[in-house]
């Protein structure tokens, strides 16, 4: 990868360590889990979810106000309401956020607001917008195009870095194929390609790859098993009712138990979960999750 000069590593353990909030970092020994829903739908939603998650393990919430939907006529997101909502419960709960801009318009108030820039599938190759986004001086996510090669996906990260950001972190979330029965087929070569050819920090979204619940958690613990930095999923408080992206939903109990069943994982593979780091500390957190999956959700809370 000739062209990607900042991209690629300069030696066999030059790894970037990227900074998100005062506590949490991307690309160190200690794992970055990102929960959340698809779309902010509401403050009352989005409560619940920094509130169980935020304890448990999760070191970033995510949720998208403006969403890339294949149809002009579903939800296309909450807008700047769902960037306020997510602003006052990252202050609430002291735990970053993460959400998308699908536009250079969008930019300044997500830089305001979150804590990482988001650039979709749809948008890896929007160079306009990686020029902006390596203008800015926020961490930013860079999801793998729909049908991009390794290639191209290092080389988008490359015009963001060219253009003074130093903070990407990439994101594999499945690319195309023949077969329909995942949504998108998660290369986890590329994860380990992309840590053998440059220094950034590899996540992995197992929950638009698979697009299917059941098959997230054991992607998601294959994904910290092959050396990635970290992994993003979406979860929600009633996930059948999510407005986006339904069928790939967690339920926030599930989420935590995915979090809990990758300790040992993380440990074998030299890595730590924030806050969970060792066999009695993962005890008091497995009990604190119990009474929280016991305490039933506030359903009017959940109406919009
Ligand atoms: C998302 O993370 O909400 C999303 C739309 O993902 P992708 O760009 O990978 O499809
Ligand atoms: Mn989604």
């Amino acid at each position: 990868m000739l062209e990607a000069k900042l991209a690629s590593k300069s030696s066999i353990d030059h790894k970037s360590e990227i900074k998100l909030s005062d506590q949490v970092t991307c690309g160190g020994k200690e794992l970055l889990i990102i929960g959340g829903p698809c779309s902010v739908e509401s403050k009352e939603q989005m409560e619940i979810v920094a509130e169980k998650l935020s304890q448990s393990g999760v070191n970033m919430i995510r949720g998208g106000v403006h969403k890339p939907r294949t149809s002009p006529y579903s939800f296309q997101g909450m807008g700047e309401s769902g960037l306020t909502i997510l602003a006052e419960l990252s202050e609430r709960h002291d735990v970053p956020t993460v959400t998308e801009v699908m536009s250079v318009e969008q930019l300044q108030a997500v830089c305001e607001k979150a804590d990482m820039i988001q650039i979709g599938s749809r948008n890896m190759q929007n160079f306009e917008l990686l020029k902006a986004v390596g203008k800015c001086n926020k961490p930013v996510l860079l999801k793998r195009g729909l049908a991009a090669t390794i290639e191209e996906f290092v080389l988008a990260a490359e015009y963001i870095l060219a253009h003074g950001n130093p903070n990407v972190i990439l994101c594999e979330r499945g690319i195309r194929s023949f077969d329909s029965f995942t949504r998108n087929v998660l290369d986890l070569g590329a994860v380990v390609a992309l840590k053998q050819l440059t220094h950034l920090p590899v996540v992995v979204d197992p929950s638009h790859a698979a697009g299917k619940r059941e098959l997230v958690a054991d992607l998601a613990r294959a994904a910290v098993a092959c050396g990635a930095d970290g992994i993003m999923i979406e979860c929600h408080p009633e996930p059948e009712k999510s407005v986006s992206d339904a069928r790939q939903a967690l339920s926030i109990e599930e989420m935590i138990e995915l979090v809990q069943s990758l300790v040992p994982i993380a440990q074998a593979v030299g890595r730590e979960i924030a806050g969970i780091k060792s066999k009695r500390q993962l005890a008091v957190v497995s009990s604190v999750s119990r009474k929280v999956a016991g305490r039933a959700i506030n359903r009017k809370a959940l109406v919009r």
